[in-house]
C-alpha cells in the first residue's frame, strides 16, 4: 500500500487566488487524499506590508467555494515568529549569518560596479547575486553598526555553509527523479529581513518540518527555492520531504497567470457564473 502522503498549499495572501492557485490547491489536495494523507493549508503572511486580512478572508472562501476542507487551526506564519528565531539562533551558533547592513540602492550600485571588474558575482534564480560587501565586516564594525540602530538583514554566508552541509545534497522529485542541491545558485541568501525577522526561504522550510509534510507540491518557478530549503534542512537536522514541481497554468498569450490578472482570479471566475466543477476543468483537473 502506498504510504500516506502529507501535503500542504501555502499561499501568500497578498492578493486574490487565480485559475493557478486553484490548479495547485486541488492538485495538492489530491495527492493527500488519494494516499490517505493529511491536506494542510498554511498562511504564508510574513510581508507585513503585503499581506491583508481579506486577501487571507478571500482565500478561505474561495478555497471552501471549490470543495476543499483543510484541517484547523491554520498555521499563520506571522504567530510564529519564535520557531523562526530558533533556527537562526542555531545558525548563527554554527558562525553561519552575518547582518548585511546594505540598501537596496547600495547593492545596485555595487552590482553595477563589480560588473565591470573580471570576478562580478553572477547572476541567481532572483537576479544579480549579492556582492558580498557586509561579508566582509570587522566584528566591531558590526556591532557599532547595529548599534546605531539601523535596520539589518541576516544573510547566510554560503560558502561556510555549503562546507558545513553533507555532501551530496538530494531531493527526491516526484516530477523529475533526483536532484542534486546546487543552492550557491543564490550567493548569499537573505534568511531574515529589515522588515521582518525571517524569509519565505526559512519560514517554509521549517513549517514544512514542523507539520509533518512530506510531499511538498508547487509550482515549478519555486523549484530553484528547493535548492536551498534542501541546503537548510541539512544544517537544521530537519525532515526532508519528497517534493513535486507541477507546471504553470497559463493565459492564452501563454504568459503564466500572476494575481493581477483579474479576469482568471477565483473571484472573477465565481462572478461570471463558473461553478466549481467548471473552474477544475478549466485548471485541465
Ligand atoms: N507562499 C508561496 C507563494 O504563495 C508558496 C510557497 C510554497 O509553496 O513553497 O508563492
Amino acid at each position: 500500500m502506498t504510504k500516506p502522503l502529507h501535503t500542504r498549499f501555502a499561499p501568500s495572501p497578498t492578493g486574490l487566488l487565480h485559475l493557478g492557485h486553484a490548479y495547485s490547491a486541488l492538485f495538492t489536495a489530491e495527492q493527500a487524499q488519494q494516499t490517505g494523507g493529511r491536506f494542510i493549508l498554511r498562511m504564508e503572511d510574513i510581508d507585513p506590508v503585503r499581506c491583508r486580512a481579506e486577501f487571507e478572508d478571500a482565500i478561505y472562501d474561495d478555497l471552501a467555494w471549490l470543495g476543499l476542507e483543510w484541517e484547523q487551526p491554520v498555521r499563520r506564519q506571522s504567530e510564529h515568529m519564535d520557531d523562526y528565531g530558533q533556527a537562526l539562533a542555531t545558525l548563527e551558533g554554527m558562525g553561519l549569518l552575518y547582518p548585511c547592513f546594505c540598501t537596496r540602492k547600495e547593492i545596485k550600485a555595487e552590482i553595477e560596479h563589480a560588473a565591470h571588474a573580471p570576478h562580478h558575482s553572477g547572476i541567481g534564480p532572483d537576479g544579480p547575486l549579492y556582492p558580498g560587501t557586509c561579508r566582509t565586516l570587522s566584528e566591531d564594525d558590526r556591532q557599532s553598526r547595529k548599534q546605531a540602530g539601523g535596520p539589518f538583514a541576516l544573510r547566510l554566508h554560503m560558502e561556510k555553509a555549503r562546507a558545513a552541509a553533507n555532501h551530496p545534497l538530494v531531493w527526491r522529485d516526484l516530477g523529475q527523479g533526483e536532484i542534486t542541491a546546487s543552492p550557491e545558485i543564490f550567493g548569499d541568501v537573505v534568511l531574515a529581513r529589515k522588515d521582518t525577522p525571517t524569509s519565505y526561504h526559512l519560514a517554509v522550510t521549517i513549517d514544512d518540518h514542523l507539520q509533518g509534510i512530506t510531499l511538498v507540491t508547487r509550482g515549478e518557478d519555486l523549484l530553484p527555492s528547493t535548492h536551498v530549503h534542501r541546503l537548510l534542512q541539512d544544517l537544521l537536522g530537519l525532515d526532508v520531504p519528497q517534493y513535486r514541481h507541477h507546471g504553470l497554468i497559463t493565459c492564452d498569450e501563454g504568459k503564466r497567470l500572476a494575481k493581477r490578472d483579474a479576469s482568471q482570479t477565483i473571484r472573477a471566475l465565481r462572478a461570471a457564473g463558473k461553478s466549481p466543477a467548471d473552474v477544475r476543468k478549466m485548471a485541465g483537473l
